[in-house]
């Protein structure tokens, strides 16, 4: 596949193991993928000169795998997640000084989008072990101004999102279900990101889809689109997808729910060794859901412990790291906090979060590092 003279060859851009270690962590060489498809993707779009136009046969494309699979009409291709989140915000008629709902442990970027409209960030509580918003706690934090709530799923945990869609359509409030950890994750069989007004996915760099930048929304509703579609267009789309991003997603597209079934296997293995040791707390699995991961969360008994075990796991180069900071602390004047925070203010200070290539890595490769994680908790808890 050898794209000009100058470029090695797709066999000999794999490199040696040996010069792998010496890169960030042990698994950086199985993200991004380094795959066939993925290859071969690149190699068409560079001999079809797609990658030097604005939209086409792969921008297309993307939209319809994503509009087919998360069951949505309309879509727009984006140049971040958090980008998409702003605009989901703007397309579902937020105004300044309206409230939007967040859980008080999330990704720092949706706090932002709120403030960037010029409207008020309210913070709720996450469903402890789970990561993500609590449907009562959302409940009990509404209020008249109460325009949007964004519904994120971190962590391999998956939100209540019938629940609060319920909650939201009784009180005439907007879902934007954040999707950017959790794409092909499925409630009561049905998939996540399929629940709530607009949902929202990232491509960005470390994510289960990656263009290494990107995001997408999916919505039912044309008004929502439109609005965006206007915001959008200053003579050209303003926070463009490139077809070349949209040339690498597609063939991710195609294999993320067999990804996800080998990442959702082997988190399920690690969360349960890792279940007899006292004082971690895991993911909490429900039967009726189908989690997907793109990081694998455990709570540990303090900071302190947590300093601990972060500084052990430098030594073994297992790419273990601090979970959000989260937005409890933050004050008043930012932000209301009409409820108890204290599941949120727990995890800002105990999460632990594994990154997820380690979850596609080889059998005997995966089950070494599960041995060390085991091991390092163990020493924590000694310590
Ligand atoms: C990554 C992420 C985002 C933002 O995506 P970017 O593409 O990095 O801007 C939003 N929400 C959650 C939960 C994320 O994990």
């Amino acid at each position: 596949m050898a794209l000009n003279n100058a470029y090695p060859t797709f066999e000999e851009s794999i490199l040696p193991p040996n010069v792998y270690l010496l890169m960030t962590d042990r698994f950086s060489n199985l993200w991004p993928p380094r795959n066939e498809t993925i290859a071969k993707a690149l190699s068409f779009v560079y001999q079809n000169g797609d990658w030097g136009r604005y939209h086409g046969e792969q921008t297309d494309l993307l939209e319809s795998k994503l509009t087919d699979y998360f069951s949505r009409t309309h879509v727009h291709l984006v140049c971040s997640g958090t980008l998409a989140i702003e605009l989901a915000l703007r397309g579902l008629g937020v105004r300044p000084g309206d409230e939007v709902v967040l859980a008080a442990y999330d990704f720092p970027g949706n706090f932002r989008c709120i403030e960037a409209i010029g409207a008020r960030p309210v913070l709720a509580d996450i469903v402890g072990a789970s990561w993500s918003l609590s449907a009562e706690s959302f409940e009990a934090a509404l209020s008249p101004d109460t325009k949007a709530v964004i519904a994120s799923s971190l962590h391999g945990g998956l939100a209540d999102i019938e629940a609060i869609c319920s909650i939201a359509a009784r009180h005439g409030v907007k879902v934007v279900e954040d999707v950017c950890q959790v794409p092909g994750a499925l409630v009561n069989h049905r998939r996540v990101g399929t629940f709530g007004d607009v949902a929202v996915l990232s491509f960005g760099g470390s994510k289960l889809l990656s263009a290494g930048r990107g995001g997408a929304l999916l919505t039912n509703d044309e008004s929502v689109w439109q609005r965006i579609n206007v915001f959008k267009d200053r003579g050209n789309d303003t926070f463009p997808l490139s077809q070349l991003q949209a040339a690498v997603l597609n063939p991710q597209i195609d294999s993320l729910d067999d990804d996800n079934a080998l990442r959702t296997l082997n988190a399920r293995h690690l969360i349960e060794l890792t279940s007899v040791i006292d004082g971690v707390d895991g993911l909490v699995f429900n039967s009726d859901q189908q989690p997907v991961f793109y990081k694998v969360a455990w709570r540990v008994p303090s900071g302190q412990q947590r300093a601990k075990l972060l500084e052990l796991a430098q030594q073994y180069e297992l790419p273990l790291f601090e979970g959000f900071r989260g937005f409890a602390k933050r004050s008043e004047r930012r932000c209301g906090k009409p409820v108890p925070l204290n599941q949120s203010e727990y995890a800002a200070e105990a999460t632990v979060l594994l990154h997820h290539p380690m979850l596609l890595a080889e059998k005997p490769v995966f089950e070494e590092c599960c041995e060390q994680i085991v091991q390092l908790f163990h020493q924590m808890r000694a310590s």
